[in-house]
């Protein structure tokens, strides 16, 4: 039998969806609700006490407080969900720009050597001198990584071939000058005896300011047993979540944080130096549960509703389309309103799809409102799509393709009028009639 472990995003992001699909919110609801959400941060192992707690807060604030204007219950009830969890994580973590010693651990391929060069980057560009210490003897190439790693952070770089890393750590404390130590430990494919005792020689010998712990946010539950291993070895002072600009939403980190005891410090976005961000807990929770800040999207929202409303008795035709890009913009970043559709949009297709509004946008402009109205008009007439091409700065394909595409999005739409259920399930989503 295969036991699968469900996410901590998954049946968060599974309860809000129950939620919002029932047909009507009420005391029952919201306590089924609560309960799941419960439900899911005990099996995430957070600390049992505090996902009571936050149960019983949401309950409590949800049926008391007073719902503000433009809100729906259910979008009252979400957003207090959100400012909850939001709380519960923590707040932001900001960096103490001083003297400090720095050690890295965490296993092969979590992103240490990585993170400590963006580490570095982060205080070099702050004026601070930093000190970039191989200690991972086990890989020759991770030395060499470092090193060049270290170059483009514009820090100092030091190691010793064929020597242990309790040797190199000393060495590197005797001969630093720099503000910052930032030492790159050895890791393994797996927590061992030998891997513990090393890194409890080199803290011993290098009594860090600060232990930061790099888990990659794609090895989803397992965060947690990974932290656990480690903090029984040293203090943990806080995570570095990495590869966040991939598909997982990190869930696994809050486990971490609970056994480690600690939040997250750092967050890894990509595999350049710069792709490092100081974690913010709003980011996460939105990111956790695939809906940014409800409030803020519900009131941009209630601003543009009557201008992305389409009807049965509209004709949908690229002038219809071309509004609805329009205001679709306003409601903020593609990526925003994708995910406020639950969907879960990797990062590099948020950009492709940002960079592809922009294009269908400047054909749609330079095309006439007869031409938009009737796309027929273009389809066997090689010199309107010349001179459209021309007018938007783009190419002949690309016209094409938006037409091509737009007959796709033609059928979704008339799907989305049509069909009265399909219809219904954002109607629900967003609490207000499309038609
Ligand atoms: P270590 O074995 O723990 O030292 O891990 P490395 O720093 O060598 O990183 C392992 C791999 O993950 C490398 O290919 C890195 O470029 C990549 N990596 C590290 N951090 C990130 C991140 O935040 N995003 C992405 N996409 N890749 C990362
Ligand atoms: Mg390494």
């Amino acid at each position: 039998m295969i036991i699968k472990s469900v996410s901590l995003e998954k049946s968060l992001r599974e309860a809000i969806a129950k939620f919002i699909k029932l047909s009507i919110v009420d005391e029952k609801a919201i306590k089924e609700l609560t309960k799941e959400i419960q439900k899911a941060l005990i099996s995430a192992d957070v600390n049992v006490k505090l996902a009571v707690e936050l149960a019983k807060k949401i309950n409590e604030r949800a049926l008391k407080e007073e719902i503000k204007k433009g809100l729906t219950l259910r979008e009252h009830v979400l957003n207090i969900v959100y400012e909850e969890l939001t709380n519960l994580l923590g707040q932001s973590y900001v960096p103490e720009i001083k003297r400090k010693k720095i050690l890295l651990i965490g296993l092969y391929g979590s992103g240490k050597t990585t993170s400590a060069a963006k580490i570095a980057n982060y205080f070099t560009k702050r004026g601070l001198s930093v000190l970039l210490v191989g200690a991972d003897v086990e890989r020759a190439a991770a030395r060499e990584q470092l090193k060049q790693l270290s170059a483009l952070a514009n820090a100092k770089f030091f190691s010793i071939e064929n020597a242990s890393s309790k040797e190199i750590v000393l060495k590197a404390l005797e001969i630093s000058k720099e503000d910052i130590i930032i030492v790159d430990s050895a890791g393994r494919s797996a927590f061992d005896d030998v891997l513990a005792k090393e890194l409890k020689e080199i803290y011993e010998i290098l009594k860090p300011d600060e232990v930061f712990l790099v888990l990659s946010a794609d090895i989803g539950q397992v965060a947690g047993k990974q932290a656990e291993q480690f903090s029984k070895i040293l203090p943990i002072n806080g995570i570095i979540l990495t590869k966040m600009d991939g598909s997982s939403k990190g869930g696994g980190a809050l486990s971490a944080v609970s056994k480690a005891n600690c939040k997250i410090s750092f967050i890894g976005t990509g595999e350049k130096i710069d792709d490092l961000e100081l974690y913010d807990a709003k980011n996460y929770v939105s990111r956790l549960l695939g809906m940014p800040d409800i409030k803020g999207l519900i009131e941009k929202f209630e601003k543009i509703k009557d201008e992305v409303k389409i009807s049965e008795e509209d004709r949908i035709d690229l002038e219809t389309f071309r509004m609805q890009l329009k205001a679709a913009k306003k409601l903020g970043p593609f990526g925003k309103v994708m995910s406020m559709f639950g969907a879960s949009v990797p990062a590099e297709v948020i950009a492709s799809g940002e960079e592809k509004i922009k294009k269908f946008e400047a054909i749609l402009d330079s095309m006439t409102k007869e031409e938009r109205r009737n796309p027929d008009l273009l389809k066997k007439n090689p010199s309107r799509i010349k001179r459209i091409a021309l007018g938007s700065g783009c190419k002949e394909e690309d016209v094409k393709n938006l037409l091509n595409e737009f007959e796709k999005m033609k059928k979704m739409l008339e799907m989305f009028i049509k069909n009265r259920s399909f219809r219904a399930r954002f109607e629900k989503m967003f609490g207000m009639r499309f038609t």
